[in-house]
């Protein structure tokens, strides 16, 4: 049963949308099964450049079905822009398949998104204040509205009434701390306030106008809405590639990542059978995204942060600012504690190490191979206790680095010695293989191995 998943094997960012739209070429159905429209994939196609935060990166193919599973959480307004979007460009959209059970982001969750930000001041997590989180939280709550609900105009009301209630409090009490906060927040959140919560009463959280926009979403996405869990065990039991596509990144999952510098949602390999619903066994592959250094946005601890000269290097060279929010990215050297954490987390069978291009013009490498605690012990793993791992400091193997421009790369002998040298040392130390390596954003800018 040929069901692949491609996840995060760090902070996200990774290049998994380029290394999806490889493997799609190859599968019948691709499918997200966690998330939301804090994603970013970038794709570049015979010099194109598509984004996408919600649609599955197969969707450039016309022959492909594309799913939106039911473990993704969907800003309707976004998807029918990323559709509209799409259209505009000539892409069929026709193969795209949006799950009935997906639960629907809403204004009011994007409003407390802002707000619980803004309110932790500097112990913010750095969220992209998509509403991804209060989503999650009220679909825990049983108070989240899904996809199925737009097509039922009394259903739909009745359950933004019910989930709008206990929020009345907060929405009433953020008007309250309105000025407080304008005067607490920083230059770039006084903005966000200021845009999110306005002076006037938010007119999209009124009970009608609400309603009645959605209704209008569920009539443009009735369509595409389809019981997704049977369309992908069809194409599975019939034998057909399908691949599950993970947004953000293993050492951001809910459960066991860096906590609570996550995201809302369990964007591990295991994940897929919940958001897709299928089962563990229709897995057959497990391939993880690394970057060939490692980049983080947003808070929490990243024991191989650079801060001078090297980790400029990365920003300039690998464009690292994020897709969805433009934020600078934090560089640092990649950590192979950190990469075999991920890798048995996952059950990874393959690794695809991106932006090998982006280290040529640097003297040394240097990889992460333990690190050391506060107190001076040597951990060979990546410790589980947060206070640990915030103290923790990085042990580096040096490596010899290397000049050539890689982008031209398209064997492995073209790479030079040391870029060979560095991808063996990287999968040794792992115990994965590396069948895939970027050497430049471009869809051929690409080696494989074995
Ligand atoms: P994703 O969310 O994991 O798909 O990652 P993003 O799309 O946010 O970031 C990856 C960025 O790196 C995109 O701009 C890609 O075009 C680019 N990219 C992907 N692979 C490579 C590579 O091998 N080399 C370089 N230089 N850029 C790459």
């Amino acid at each position: 049963m040929p069901g692949l998943v491609i996840v995060g094997a760090q902070w996200g960012d990774e290049g998994k949308g380029k290394v999806t739209d490889l493997l799609a070429e190859r599968a019948d159905a691709i499918v997200r099964f966690q998330g939301g429209n804090n994603a970013g994939h970038t794709i570049v196609r015979e010099g194109e450049e598509f984004k996408f935060h919600l649609i599955p990166s197969g969707i450039l193919y016309p022959d492909k079905t594309c799913v939106i599973g039911n473990g993704v959480v969907l800003d309707p307004r976004i998807l029918l822009g990323e559709i509209d979007g799409l259209r505009r460009r000539g892409i069929d959209v026709g193969n795209l398949k949006i799950s009935a059970n997906a639960h629907l982001i809403m204004p009011y969750h994007v409003l407390l998104d802002t707000a619980g930000e803004v309110k932790l001041g500097k112990l913010s997590i750095g969220t992209t204040r998509r509403g991804i989180g209060p989503c999650y939280a009220d679909k825990a709550l049983r108070l989240g509205i899904r996809v199925q609900d737009l097509l039922d105009e009394k259903i739909l009301r009745t359950k933004i009434r019910a989930a709008l209630e206990p929020k009345q409090q907060a929405l009433r009490e953020l008007s309250v701390q309105r000025r407080k906060l304008r005067k607490e927040a920083g230059e770039g959140d006084r903005e966000a306030v200021e845009q999110e919560l306005g002076d006037a009463p938010d007119p999209r959280l009124d009970l009608h106008t609400m309603t009645e926009e959605h209704v209008n979403y569920g009539h443009r996405l009735e369509p595409h809405i389809a019981d997704t869990a049977r369309v992908c065990w069809e194409a599975l039991d019939a034998g057909r590639t399908v691949i599950f596509e993970g947004a953000q990144a293993t050492l951001l999952d809910l459960d066991h990542g860096t906590y609570p510098f996550v995201t809302s949602s369990n964007p591990i390999a295991g994940a897929a059978t919940v958001g897709a619903g299928i089962a563990p066994s229709d897995i057959e592959e497990v391939w993880g995204v690394a970057k060939a250094y490692a980049t983080r946005v947003g808070a929490g601890p990243f024991p191989t942060e650079l801060f001078e000269e090297v980790g400029r290097h990365m920003i300039d060279k690998g464009h690292e600012y994020g897709t969805t929010t433009g934020r600078e990215r934090r560089c640092g050297w990649m950590d192979l504690v950190a990469l075999r954490y991920a890798v048995r987390l996952n059950g990874m069978t393959s690794l695809a190490i991106t932006k090998l291009d982006v280290l040529s013009g640097l003297d040394k490498l240097r990889v992460a191979v333990r690190y050391r605690s506060r107190e001076g012990a040597l951990l060979d793993r990546f410790p589980y206790h947060q206070s640990i791992l915030h103290g923790a400091e990085a042990e580096y193997e040096e490596l010899p680095g290397f000049d050539a421009e890689l982008g031209k790369c398209r064997s492995e002998s073209d790479l030079p010695r040391a870029a060979r040298d560095y991808l063996d040392f990287v999968a040794d130390f792992v115990g994965v293989p590396i069948r895939l390596v970027g050497v430049g954003p471009g869809r051929e800018q690409v080696v494989w191995r074995d």
